[in-house]
């Protein structure tokens, strides 16, 4: 059972809400260089197409500010600006139409400054997102803390918190990332005490594709199952299109993906005697843009298939050369192999 959510303050991104008791959203950061605009828009797209609901992209120098300005006008979901140290550029990002600034504001230098990136995006309702990273934090806590601990973390992320806090500003996310993800869990956990601040949910550095999936779903997922977490980042060493169907994987094994199927299927045996792998992977193309909230089985045989997927809205379980499609556990008839995935599929339509 997922605990009931944190209640965290609602903070709006371009025209989203992040925390309050809005839907998770999911997030991904573009790796193009900055000076390939037209490289960053197209990935920016492809993006969006995958179902991403924020994308960041890395401002390192002044030039690459016109990045934020391509973008916005080439897609509709929220752009943020991930700045590093300059203050100059999260106040020309935010002029140049950003709809969310990275930064961490105790590295940017005097209050005169903070208080310049605050106005800033104060003014333009823009919110900050504080990333407390376990891999940078400052030496005083190291010291502390006798290293980076999800107490130092969290203390890192509510100082840098209170920085913003002195100049009125409340519009803030945090993310408390770690690549240890017993480390991550702890640190969000902590943060989630100390304030009610919406979060971005990440495991930092989580490796290839693979163990990088692993290790989200089980950092973000763990805290999600907690009620903890309001918007999302899978990173992954690759194609961040891949990132965002993780993410939107992690959020459907939750329930927490709003109206889309659930697929259920086993794992195959002796007995399976059609090609279910091949039916599962197709009907699962199929039913990418499926907007039901409904359970569909594909199992291989008709001796435990119904039955261990009674609570399944409508599925097939395979024969010998045919499958029996069954509704709520019940059978409704037989169809031939090569019509098993067509069958089930015009069923799904009929619901
Ligand atoms: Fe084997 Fe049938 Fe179970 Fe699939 S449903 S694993 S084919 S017993």
């Amino acid at each position: 059972m997922i605990h009931t959510r944190r209640k965290s303050r609602a903070v709006t991104v371009g025209g989203l809400t992040v925390g309050g008791f809005a839907p998770i959203t999911v997030q991904s950061m573009l790796n193009k260089l900055p000076d390939d605009v037209a490289g960053n828009v197209a990935q920016a797209l492809a993006l969006q197409d995958a179902g991403c609901q924020i994308v960041r992209v890395a401002v390192p120098d002044m030039p690459a500010v016109r990045l934020i300005g391509a973008l916005k006008n080439a897609v509709s979901m929220p752009v943020v600006a991930d700045i590093h140290f300059d203050y100059r550029l999260a106040i020309a990002c935010a002029e140049a139409g950003a709809d969310k600034i990275r930064l961490n504001p105790g590295n940017i230098g005097s209050s005169d400054r903070v208080k310049a990136v605050a106005d800033a995006c104060r003014v333009r309702g823009i919110p900050i997102r504080i990333g407390v990273n376990s891999g940078s934090l400052e030496r005083s806590l190291l010291h502390k803390h006798g290293g980076a601990t999800p107490e130092a973390m969290a203390e890192s992320a509510m100082r840098h918190a209170r920085l913003l806090e002195r100049y009125d500003f409340n519009d803030i996310v945090i993310s408390i990332k770690s690549s240890d993800v017993a480390k991550m869990i702890c640190a969000y956990e902590h943060t989630a005490e100390l304030c009610d601040y919406p979060l971005h949910l990440g495991v930092t550095e989580a490796g290839t594709y693979r163990m990088g999936v692993v290790k989200s779903s089980i950092g973000i997922g763990s805290l999600l199952q907690k009620g903890i977490g309001d918007t999302i980042r899978v990173s992954l060493t690759d194609d961040p299109v891949r990132e965002i169907e993780a993410g939107r994987d992690i959020l459907r094994a939750l329930n927490l993906a709003g109206d889309c199927p659930q697929i259920i299927s086993c794992p195959t045996c002796g007995r399976t005697k059609i090609d279910l792998i091949g039916a599962v992977n197709s009907v699962e193309k199929r039913l990418a843009g499926c907007k039901k909230a409904i359970t569909v089985a594909v199992m291989g045989c008709a001796v435990n298939g119904p039955g261990e997927a009674s609570a399944a809205d409508v599925g097939i379980a395979g024969g010998d050369g045919c499958a029996v499609l069954f509704k709520k556990g019940e059978i409704v008839r037989k169809v031939p192999e090569d019509r098993i995935v067509d069958e089930l599929m015009n069923e799904i339509e009929r619901l």
